[in-house]
């Protein structure tokens, strides 16, 4: 079968060869006109055109022979990577579309490949995989799928024949690169393997395909990808220049490494908020690979690293067999890299805790995935530790690993199958004897909220139901219409296991990423445990097939005002709608009760008058059927203004709610991270526009144009006392500042604010005074403390220690605050990442979310935190306000848009911008 026609789903649009620069067009025309051999030629032509069209020359040219091993004849007919661009691999940065053509010209020139797209990025860029095997397992893919899926988990599918026998079943290896955009020797390095595996006329790779499914993801994040190719090319002079300050090498604001939002996206294959990951699931899920190859590059001055990592630090919930499948794999990998004299090493540095990665989560679905991470050139050519560090030297390093792994995979072909086989019969097996047997969630009065929740279990292929009859179970109530019933015993019982994990106490507290995650604390749920199978009777509807929980509402002539529930999570987007369409709403600051049918209305209810706005009838009842349908809310309508309890709607307590116009300040040395997920929530979830304005030129810009100032986390330490006295005016004038965890320390260093620090112990950074109550974990006696001393070789570990990488702390809140409109219960969870203590406002009104007492251990709910600082953390300041003449700074300590999936806090994120104007001290 032709491979052009076979499953090629590439849409016309990314017709990549066609963006493709003019010389490998060139090259690729002559190359079939004249007959030449194609690799000679070739340099011919791309000499040649680069000389015609001025390009300066490249910084080192290499022959395909330094990647690929040299024992390999390749087929004719399958064009090599620089037949395709017109230049050798790692002369230049591979632009995205340049690199997808050449999959794409791979899989209509090879019957080995097919390619699918399974994803646009947010900047609308494809993610492809590439599934390279022999044209005999293509003939048969699905069935060889369904097979493989069926052993896992066995659904009787009937697609698959009872005669397929599962020692017969290809091995599937799934290889993904640059998940970092500006770790570019991962995708650089992709289409050498893709050609090799294509066109290799090999027994050795014959052998392979024929018992293996190799699934190719060369590009994992193209939006950083592109804007640090871009950035590179761009940057390179006709000469190369291996200066790291060179501008080359070092990248503007935002790098590279995040995605269109500034996400690193290599933290969000738990949460999945991105159509990246959201694809790369279902991929994964489809495929179920026996092992999984996650591509990276680390510091210049590095050498190389490929895992097991640190074996203190294993999530527990990694079967053992993984770590030393890891490790037999490994020595395959070192003899690759000792084959061409590179260095790398093995045990250090990096873990397999955070579920989230690329490289733990296979570990938790039966599967070895293994991280590699090569030293940066970030560039053509950079100095590193051993001299000049050149990129197609970090290339030839991940080729000779995915090589490696490749032969490494094959060897350990049946230990592989029955690690993934074992993995989900011993999850059956544990779930049938575990203390949890399901678990009950609930949002109360907002399914929408709840349905965010169940798409994330649905990405993770975790059954859920929605709960069929109301229950009560620990006291706590759980109601059909907001809650879901998640029973425990289903092949994916790991995994559910870990994203309701809460440890607080770990072997090592040392962690690469964040030491918590409990998701139903992230999406501030009300949930409990079940110690017994859930009846059947409970089951509602499949949460895999619910779609989003619309609403819909009659609209009457005689209707005199709408009333909008507030506690809905997409009520922000509602207000926002409405306040585009110049309609007036107001917003309750008392509960009131309706006369007509005794509805109970909180804090935060919307109303939106008619008799006041009579000609927008029409305009006001269309915008509020929207909002039901796509956002979800709750739309209530009255005939009267009075009430039977609580204010009347023309009462002073309803407060006109105003337009917020506002600007993010990014650049400099504004956290992209943070920035970026005020970014993503404001325009991606709530429709909300903002202005990013560059922190040097911010001094430049009219700030009464503005409502709302956000200063996310970062060191603004470069604007000046003009720029202060510019802000402390906007105040005045009634401006609204918001200012997020560093940031805080910034604009009370220059009495914008006069909040109290809280003495933390200082983090043991320049050993004068490291901490004494945490090192004691050491076993080792040469560890222990000598009167004030600490041996040399601990100080790393210790400086650790003493850092809060991510944990989770039940918090107060006060529901009569306006920053806290729209919440049920007065406790709620945060997410806390850095060292930082505030006293409660000064005003006693004004600290609308605070950490418990000391009693409570200040709530430290999940995850690490050295023990010294829960004395500083009790009772401090999560949220306050604090008046400047009309306006007011609203301080953050706690980032509430954590990696875009703390659903629980971004209302109160979203309150600041449309009730901060109301919250000034009483
Ligand atoms: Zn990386």
């Amino acid at each position: 079968m032709n491979s052009l026609h076979r499953n090629y789903r590439i849409s016309q649009s990314l017709a990549a060869s066609e963006r493709a620069p003019a010389m490998a067009r060139r090259g690729k025309l002559l190359t079939k006109g004249n007959q030449i051999p194609v690799r000679l030629f070739h340099c011919a032509a791309a000499f040649v055109c680069l000389h015609l069209l001025g390009l300066p020359l490249l910084a080192e040219r290499v022959e395909l022979s330094y990647y690929l091993p040299s024992d390999h004849e390749y087929q004719d007919d399958v064009p090599s990577p620089s037949d395709h661009f017109g230049f050798q691999i790692g002369e230049r940065h591979l632009e995205h579309a340049e690199l997808i053509g050449y999959f794409k010209q791979l899989s209509s020139t090879s019957d080995r490949v097919i390619c699918l797209e399974y994803a646009r990025s947010h900047g609308g860029r494809p993610l492809i995989l590439a599934i390279i095997t022999s044209p005999e397992n293509h003939d048969r893919l699905e069935e060889i799928r369904k097979a493989h899926l069926q052993q896992l988990r066995p659904t009787g599918d009937p697609g698959v024949s009872a005669e397929t026998s599962l020692d017969e079943l290809p091995l599937v290896i799934n290889m993904g690169y640059g998940v970092h955009g500006d770790e570019p020797s991962a995708s650089n390095a992709a289409p050498l393997i893709a050609y090799h595996l294509a066109a290799s006329r090999s027994e050795e790779v014959e052998s392979l395909l024929s018992s293996t499914v190799v699934l190719i993801d060369p590009c994992l994040n193209p939006d950083g990808f592109e804007r640090f190719a871009h950035w590179a090319n761009n940057h390179r002079g006709r000469v190369a220049n291996a200066d790291p300050n060179h501008r080359e090498h070092q990248q503007g604001w935002p790098s590279g490494r995040t995605n269109y939002y500034w996400f690193d996206l290599n933290r969000d294959w738990l949460p999945a908020q991105h159509p990246e990951s959201r694809g790369r699931l279902i991929q994964y899920h489809r495929w179920m690979p026996h092992v999984l190859l996650d591509y990276h590059e680390m510091g210049t001055g590095s050498s190389y690293f490929f895992q097991p990592g640190v074996e203190a630090r294993n999530y527990p919930r990694i079967p053992k067999m993984t770590r030393a499948l890891t490790e037999t794999i490994g020595k395959f990998h070192a003899a690759a890299l000792d084959e061409i004299g590179s260095l790398y090493f093995t045990r250090e540095r990096f873990d397999d805790f955070y579920p989230g990665k690329g490289s733990t989560y296979p570990d938790l679905h039966g599967g070895v995935g293994i991280l590699f991470e090569q030293a940066s050139s970030r560039g053509h050519v950079q100095e590193g530790k051993w001299g000049e560090l050149s990129f197609p030297f970090t290339i030839r390093n991940h080729v000779r690993t995915s090589l490696s792994s490749l032969r490494g995979a094959d060897a350990l072909r049946e230990e592989l199958q029955e690690n993934l086989r074992t993995f989900y019969r011993n999850s059956l097996e544990m779930a049938r004897h575990a203390d949890v047997q399901g678990y009950l969630v609930s949002a109360p009065n907002d399914p929408a909220r709840l349905h965010a929740f169940a798409e994330i279990l649905r990405h993770h292929h975790i059954q859920a139901y929605w709960l069929r009859e109301q229950v009560t179970v620990h006291g706590e109530t759980y109601r059909p219409v907001d809650s879901l019933v998640i029973p425990g015993q289903q092949p994916e019982y790991r995994f559910l296991r870990t994203l309701f994990d809460r440890e607080t106490d770990f072997p090592e507290n040392v962690f690469y990423d964040v030491s918590s995650w409990t998701l139903p604390a992230a999406f501030n749920l009300q949930w409990t445990e079940l110690s017994e199978a859930p009846p059947e009777e409970w089951l509602g509807e499949d949460a895999w097939e619910q779609s989003f929980p619309s609403r819909t509402w009659e609209a009457s002539s005689e209707d005199l005002a709408y009333i909008v529930d507030y506690r809905g999570y997409y009520a922000p987007r509602t207000l926002y709608r409405l306040l585009k369409e110049e309609i007036q709403v107001g917003v309750a600051e008392q509960p009131f009760v309706l006369e007509q049918d005794g509805e109970e209305f909180d804090r935060g209810t919307l109303v939106v008058p008619l008799g006041i706005q009579p000609d927008r009838r029409e305009q006001i009842v269309q915008t509020l059927r929207m909002a039901a349908a796509e956002d979800g809310v709750a739309v209530s309508a009255t005939r009267s203004g009075l009430t039977t309890r609580g204010i009347d709607l023309g009462s002073d307590a309803l407060r006109r709610v105003r337009m917020p116009r506002i600007l993010l300040v990014v650049g400099g040395d504004v956290s992209p991270y943070e920035a970026g997920e005020i970014w993503h929530v404001l325009d991606e979830r709530f429709g909300i526009p903002v202005s990013l304005v560059d922190m040097d030129r911010f001094s430049r810009v009219n700030l009464h144009v503005y409502t709302h100032v956000l200063l996310p986390s970062g060191g603004y330490s470069a604007w000046g006392d003009s720029t202060v006295s510019r802000l402390q005016r906007w105040l005045r004038d009634g401006g609204t500042l918001l200012a997020q965890g560093r940031a805080i320390s910034w604009i009370n260093s220059r009495q914008l604010t006069s909040v109290e620090l809280r003495e933390g112990r200082e983090g043991p950074v320049s050993g004068r005074d490291h901490p004494t109550g945490d090192v004691a974990d050491s076993s080792d006696a040469d560890e222990s403390v000598v009167s004030g001393r600490r041996p040399f070789a601990s100080a790393e570990k210790d400086h650790a220690l003493g850092l809060l990488r991510g944990a989770i702390f039940r918090v107060n809140v006060d529901r009569t605050h306006p920053l806290a409109y729209g919440y049920s219960s007065d406790q709620m969870y945060v997410f806390r990442n850095q060292r930082l203590f505030l006293e409660p406002a000064r005003n006693v009104y004004s600290t609308p979310v605070a950490y418990l007492g000391r009693q409570q251990d200040a709530g430290h709910f999940a995850g690490y935190v050295p023990a010294s600082d829960l004395d500083p953390l009790a009772d401090s300041a999560s949220v306050l306000v604090q008046q400047v003449g009309s306006g007011r700074i609203i301080i953050m300590v706690d980032n509430p848009n954590f990696r875009g999936h703390w659903y629980g806090t971004t209302r109160l994120f979203c309150n600041a911008l449309f009730f901060g104007p109301l919250a000034n001290e009483p």
